[in-house]
């Protein structure tokens, strides 16, 4: 029998279209699962770290459901993956490969130890459609600009998706495997747990079916409806890309297929999925987008850097804008939060309150169950206008008015928020019920908060944007 390959899962829990999976059970060896949870999992925020081990789990019973297993174990990955190849007598660890500084610098570092020991070491793509560093501008660099990139990449050669392997090899002994429930991935959920768990679709198989149920429908109608947060005009797979649940590769050519065939939503939603890559390919050629202004000059804007009161009640959906409230009560009731309403969301905070972006980024990466290094730190980028945009500070969005032009009859505020008597609907009631205790909210008292004068917040962003460009001498 040959020497087993030891396949190494991370945010690509799916068997369809996974190029390390296909190509360890070609290789005709045994194939030994395994998904660690290392200092990069235990640092992931609450929600993505709860959510992360509810897709393990499943695709642990995917796995099995084909005859392998999924072994879990905890602690530093290269020292676990060495205990692998010691216990189990493996020849090769392959992974697919991630884009994020973090990711890089412990696969390289797995990379170089396994070399050393003589085992072959091998990364894959899988997470993107096309590797950052394949898509060149005609001088050899990278792009900055969305536009061109799309333009790049629109009629780009991608191959068909790969199907799931019919039969993985198991090995003649399996190694043994921690129990999940004994790392406590879902503890600083709190009372979360129970109410977001409502919201989540989990698994390879449930993405698909989520993907067939946007391609039957919604995908005709994308482009007019897909900024109204009310209505279920999305896709929603943001949560399984993320952890790989579903190819990226495969949503493309759906997309693809929908165009072929007229869908009129089709290529706005390839687009949206590009947006995703362009996300991977700035991330990849500047890492530090994830921590510092992605423009240089930006690192000294006078933002509001700490826990300010006005930060926390954005926080806690009690700033008195209804759209940007009803919007945070979303995020923490469903770990979702439509597209729009981010934008929304984040350019209150960066531009009324004129908060540091991080604050922001940082209370996702804690919140979403979509949570994407690349896409929440381009998103958090664009919105503060310290991202790769020509589009400048000036592009405030008024709270109200985006209110009346995409929740015109308050239909989404009024799912997430207390009425003026301080009833509340089944959603806006979930979200007292999974708030920590000590933040002490009270419906009847949501309506009596203070309205934020934005036209004050606007000029005041507005001033200190324009003292920072022209500082007096
Ligand atoms: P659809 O409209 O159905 O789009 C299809 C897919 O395209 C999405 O699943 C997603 O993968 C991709 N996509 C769509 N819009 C964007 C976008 N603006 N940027 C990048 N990719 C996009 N997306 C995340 O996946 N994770 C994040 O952590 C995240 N943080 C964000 C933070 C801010 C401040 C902003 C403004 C946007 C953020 N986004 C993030 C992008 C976007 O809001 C979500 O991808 C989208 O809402 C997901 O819903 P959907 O799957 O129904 O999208």
């Amino acid at each position: 029998m040959k020497r087993p390959i030891l396949l190494w899962f991370r945010r690509d829990l799916r068997l369809a279209d996974h190029e390390a999976l296909n190509e360890a059970c070609a290789a005709g060896a045994p194939v030994i699962p395994v998904f660690i949870c290392d200092d990069i999992v235990e640092g992931l925020g609450a929600a993505p770290q709860w959510r992360l081990g509810l897709g393990v789990e499943d695709f642990a019973k995917t796995l099995s459901a084909k005859g392998s297993k999924l072994i879990l174990r905890k602690g530093p990955a290269l020292s676990v993956l060495r205990e692998f190849v010691a216990e189990t007598g493996a020849a090769a660890v392959y992974w697919s490969r991630a884009y994020d500084p973090q990711s890089i610098a412990r696969d390289k570092a797995v990379k170089s130890g396994l070399l050393d020991d003589g085992i072959e070491a091998k990364s894959f793509k899988g997470h993107v459609l096309f590797e950052p560093w394949t898509i060149e501008t005609k001088t050899g660099g990278f792009y900055k600009v969305y536009s061109p990139f799309w333009r790049a990449v629109a009629h780009a050669e991608l191959a068909a998706p790969l199907p799931a392997p019919n039969t993985i090899a198991a090995p003649a002994d399996w190694p043994e495997s921690d129990e999940i429930a004994g790392w406590g991935l879902g503890a600083r959920m709190n009372r979360g747990a129970g109410i977001v768990a409502d919201h989540v679709i989990v698994g390879e198989d449930a993405a698909a079916k989520r993907l067939s149920a946007f391609l039957r429908g919604r995908i005709d109608d994308y482009a007019k409806l897909r900024n109204f947060p009310a209505t279920p005009g999305t896709s929603r797979l943001s949560e399984n890309l993320t952890y790989g649940e579903i190819s990226p590769r495969v949503v493309w050519h759906s997309a693809q297929d929908g165009l072929r065939r007229g869908a009129p939503g089709a290529e706005t939603f390839a687009k949206e999925l590009v947006w995703r890559e362009f996300a991977y390919h700035l991330l990849y050629h500047t890492p530090h987008i994830v921590t510092d202004s992605w423009r240089p000059e930006w690192q000294s804007f006078p933002w509001e850097v700490g826990d300010s009161e006005e930060a926390t009640a954005w926080t806690r959906g009690e700033t008195g804008v209804e759209i940007v409230d009803a919007g945070m009560r979303e995020l923490y009731v469903t770990g979702y939060m439509h597209n729009r309403v981010r934008m929304i969301v984040g350019s209150y905070l960066t531009k009324n309150l004129m908060t540091d972006w991080r604050v922001g980024l940082r209370w996702f990466e804690d919140c979403l169950i979509d949570w994407d290094p690349a896409s929440n730190a381009l998103g958090w980028q664009w919105v503060a206008g310290s991202g790769p945009d020509a589009a400048p500070y000036f592009r405030i969005f008024n709270a109200d008015t985006q209110a009346e032009k995409f929740d015109k009859n308050g239909v989404y505020r009024t799912m997430f928020l207390p009425g003026v008597d301080g009833t509340c609907g089944p959603l806006a009631q979930k979200f007292y019920d999974a708030v920590p205790v000590s933040w002490r909210l009270n419906p009847a008292r949501y309506r009596k908060l203070p309205h934020v004068d934005l036209k004050r917040g606007r000029q005041r962003a507005l001033d200190a944007y324009h003292a920072f460009k022209e500082p007096t001498v």
